[in-house]
């Protein structure tokens, strides 16, 4: 069989494969701690259930328009509008099956061979791979520790060239947990507008805050035409399964990005997109109270790294992972990921699985019980000898 040439060019997502070799070691009867995976641990909350069956029952069980249902994307432009305070309407939304697939088609609508995608590095490896993947490049925009893994716009406009055709923002920050001001997102912008580049800004974490205050770019005068603004129900509600997420705008992109995925995935299954109404309709507590519990738990987790020897990890502002810096242990990060599941019993992600800028740091996700996510400390303890 002989491949297309760009086949050559996708990457994928590490996760995966540390969470294939995991289940394979538990197959042999180890007991591993999945520390590894950005998956919510909780159900989804019972009325979005309930939502879908009886959607189902009243008969949303056809195709779809391409760019969502309108009530639908009626309701996810109001959801927008009341937490980032833009005026988005109908028009300019456009559902699809998880928030992934805007990555994916935004890049394809966007950007050509040869073109540049300013990436942040580490950054989620799907912005790279897809990149790549059309036949332009993934130009990485370094987060550092000194900077609290925050992008430096100084930096970022020292990457821009007369080829730099999007620039993808994420935050809160997978998977460093980092947050950009609003003074970070201000510079961006005025780097946006000066050159006429696009934005891509994924924003799914935007509920997973813990300090300070979630500013989204598309708030800033001037930048809402300029932006893709991604958001889903994944990680604000247990949602990953259900495969939902849209994003805002132009109008004249969205029927653009809406014609991809009429020729890709027809559209987004009709009574999901309902039970999605009614998320954001519904009782907020149980989403909150899963948010409240990542914030527990990464307090435990942050205080229980930085009392092993060589490793120092930072406070995540949002999202629901720590990226503990571990040079200190003498160990390359990506043996001491692959040492952690073998000898340890505890999935976790080398910083390098999100880019070079990650090296020297692991990636642990809080989404695991208190319980577990002591004894994973106290066997990296005893791993590290601490
Ligand atoms: N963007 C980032 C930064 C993510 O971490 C993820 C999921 O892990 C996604 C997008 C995709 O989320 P969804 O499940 O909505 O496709």
């Amino acid at each position: 069989m002989k491949l297309a040439e760009r086949m050559s060019r996708l990457g994928t997502e590490t996760a995966f494969e540390v969470l294939a070799r995991a289940g394979q070691l538990e197959a042999e009867g180890r007991d591993i701690i999945h520390l590894e995976i950005g998956q919510p641990d909780f159900q989804t909350p019972e009325y979005i259930i309930e939502a879908a069956h009886k959607a189902l029952k009243d008969g949303y069980t056809g195709y779809g328009p391409s760019a969502g249902l309108p009530e639908a994307r009626e309701r996810y432009a109001q959801y927008l509008n009341d937490t980032r305070g833009t005026d988005y309407d109908a028009s300019e939304i456009v559902i699809t099956p998880g928030a992934k697939p805007i990555l994916f088609f935004g890049i394809l609508a966007l950007v050509n061979e040869g073109d540049e995608v300013i990436v942040p590095n580490p950054g989620f490896p799907i912005y790279e791979s897809v990149t790549e993947f059309v036949g332009a490049t993934a130009v990485p925009a370094p987060l550092r520790e000194d900077r609290e893994f925050r992008l430096d716009p100084e930096e970022l406009a020292s990457l821009v060239t007369d080829r730099t055709r999007l620039i993808i923002l994420n935050s809160p920050h997978n998977p460093t947990g980092s947050m950009l001001t609003m003074e970070d997102l201000e510079a961006v912008a005025e780097i946006a507008m000066e050159h006429q580049i696009m934005i891509l800004s994924d924003e799914p974490y935007s509920k997973m805050v813990y300090d300070g205050e979630f500013h989204s770019i598309a708030e800033i005068d001037g930048m809402k035409d300029l932006t893709i603004l991604l958001e889903g129900f994944s990680k604000t509600y247990a949602m990953t399964g259900w495969r939902l997420g849209y994003a805002g705008m132009r109008a004249d992109l969205a029927a653009q990005i809406a014609k991809l995925q009429t020729n890709c995935t027809s559209c987004t299954a009709s009574f999901i997109q309902i039970a999605g109404i009614a998320a954001y309709d519904g009782p907020q507590d149980e989403s909150e109270a899963m948010m409240a519990a990542f914030e527990e738990r990464r307090d435990i987790m942050v205080e229980g790294l930085n009392k092993l020897p060589g490793v120092s990890c930072l406070s995540p502002a949002g999202a629901f992972y720590v990226f503990p810096n571990v040079t200190g242990t003498g160990i390359d990060s990506k043996v001491l990921a692959g040492r952690c599941l073998e000898e340890a019993g505890v999935a976790v992600l080398s910083g390098t699985a999100f880019g070079r800028y990650g090296d020297g740091y692991l990636r642990l996700s809080s989404a695991n019980s208190i319980e577990n996510i002591n004894e994973a400390l106290d066997r990296l303890s005893a791993l590290l000898g601490g």
